[in-house]
């Protein structure tokens, strides 16, 4: 069993007990996990608190960002090892994984260089007054972190937190935590002091609301679904701990005659496939005009059929779904659009050396999605793309705006006034034009609207979101 890593070292739960790991690709188990309690917890706020008031607080923020680096170049010199934990544990293609270890690793990189580089402010004011303002760190963050990219949604939090000086706790998913584990433990190797970043293991409804309720924590950084983002927000308000909240989407890709078809028809495909569909920016809804529907349906329809999908280690398009129980919740959806009479334009092929017990859904695109249907409406987190015609600009907008998530959207146009209207116009924490994702963007600030959640994540805005403003007014005559 791997047990919980607090204060630099290896912990036992209190409970004795364990959760079975699952290979998803496979549906057998590997390995078990740490059910953390209420003790466990207690005992990893309390470590982050000493290490706050202690060795890691009293650090240089040039100090900080330097053990920031070295954790970077030390998962970097590591990236075989983490992508197989990752890849493994997650049923993730393996070039997939490798690309998850270069993003936390360049998260660590990208926050190291910032550690140093925020500043408060002079604000003129009366005379004889000087007023500034400092940007303080909470003290210890909660980190709630989902299955779907343990690694890179670790890098994005943690390290921001870290760079400004709060200590961590850290909550992984029961379904992936592998590669969390072995990174604390990387961060033992480089030199970070004992409490920095610690990591409790469980399920959510015991270890990750003990430790958004605990009242230790002095602020929460969460990531997963809508439903439990709102249990976390009562949670965390019983000791009023300010919470960002990264959540689901349902994200649009709107696609006019004019763009570029091959490229569009690459990245659209892959917005879907990446990652089994298990993204929460997942282009899950593709918008059409439709002078060109017909044909971009057919396009995309040959692309779905060409995916390939299989075990992780075969390296294919697409992996399995996390568990069962989601690999049911993807196949009722595509059940429920076959009952409700809607066309399956295209579905992707199963390998036959896909393991019988593994978790498998093949992309499945599906037409003539009318915008009230459920497939169009509800995060499916799973390769299923709906397709909608729309007529106009102001459709196109009304249909990517009619659900209850903005978290991304792509306009696919080389129409320069297009672009720029529709960006405004439509309700997202992102708008990409003629690409999507951007590569990952470390350093493009990330979020949502609506039910996709509050708050920022990635880039320099992340340093505001893990920081505390504090206004110095000295009246010195
Ligand atoms: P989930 O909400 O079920 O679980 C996420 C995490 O919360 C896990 O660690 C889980 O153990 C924990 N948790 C569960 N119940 C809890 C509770 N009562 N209190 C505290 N913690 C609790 O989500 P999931 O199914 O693991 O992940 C999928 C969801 O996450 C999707 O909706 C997806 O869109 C979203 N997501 C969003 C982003 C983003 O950046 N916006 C990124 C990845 C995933």
């Amino acid at each position: 069993m791997k047990l919980h890593y607090i204060a630099n070292q290896h912990i036992a739960p209190a409970s004795g007990q364990d959760i079975p790991v699952i290979d998803p690709s496979s549906g057998e188990q590997f390995d078990a996990i740490a059910r953390g309690n209420a003790a466990d917890i207690d005992q990893a706020v309390q470590a982050a608190r000493e290490a706050f008031n202690g060795d890691w607080g009293r650090l240089t923020a040039t100090e900080r960002g330097r053990l920031l680096q070295r954790l970077s170049q030390h998962m970097l010199a590591h990236i075989d090892e983490l992508a197989a934990i990752e890849s493994r544990d997650c049923g993730k293609p393996t070039t997939l994984a490798r690309g998850d270890v270069t993003a936390v690793a360049r998260y660590f990189e990208f926050y190291a260089g910032a550690a140093d580089k925020l500043m408060g402010e002079t604000i003129p004011f009366y005379n004889g007054h000087t007023v500034f303002t400092l940007r303080e760190p909470f003290g210890v963050t909660g980190h709630v972190i989902p299955w779907n990219y343990p690694l890179q949604i670790f890098g994005r939090s943690v390290a921001a937190s870290l760079a400004v000086g709060n200590a961590c706790v850290v909550k992984p998913a029961e379904d992936a935590c592998l590669s969390i584990l072995r990174v604390a433990e990387m961060a033992t190797e480089v030199g970070f002091p004992a409490g920095a970043l610690n990591i409790v293991t469980g399920y959510g409804h015991e270890a990750g609301d003990l430790l958004v309720r605990h009242p230790g924590v002095d602020h929460v950084s969460f990531t997963g679904s809508p439903r439990v983002g709102q249990l976390v927000v009562q949670a965390a308000a019983g000791h009023h701990a300010p919470v960002t909240l990264e959540l689901g989407g349902k994200s649009p890709q709107i696609i006019f005659g004019d763009a570029d078809m091959d490229a569009m028809t690459t990245v659209v495909t892959n917005a879907i496939v990446q990652n089994a569909g298990q993204t929460c920016s997942a282009g899950s809804r593709a918008l059409v005009h439709r002078p060109v529907y017909e044909a971009v349906v057919e396009r995309l329809a040959k692309s779905f059929a060409a995916t390939r999908t299989g075990p992780a280690s075969m390296d294919l398009n697409c992996g399995p779904l996390i568990r069962e129980s989601q690999m049911q919740r993807v196949r009722s959806f595509v059940e429920l659009a076959k009952s409700d009479g809607l066309p399956i334009a295209a579905q992707g092929q199963l390998v036959p050396e896909a393991p019988q017990g593994g978790f498998y859904q093949v992309p499945t695109l599906i037409r003539d999605v009318p915008i009230e249907h459920r497939i169009a409406q509800e995060e499916i987190f799973g390769p299923v793309l709906a397709i909608t015609p729309f007529d106009d600009e102001d459709h196109a907008v009304e249909l990517a705006n009619g659900t209850e998530y903005g978290l991304a959207a792509a306009l696919w146009t080389q129409d320069g006034g297009r672009q720029l209207r529709m960006a405004r116009r439509l309700q997202s924490g992102q708008v990409f034009v003629n690409n999507y994702g951007a590569g990952g963007g470390i350093e493009l600030p990330f979020g949502g609207v609506k039910a996709s959640g509050h708050g920022r994540e990635k880039g320099f805005e992340a340093l505001y979101s893990f920081t505390t403003l504090k206004t110095v007014t000295i009246k010195h005559g």
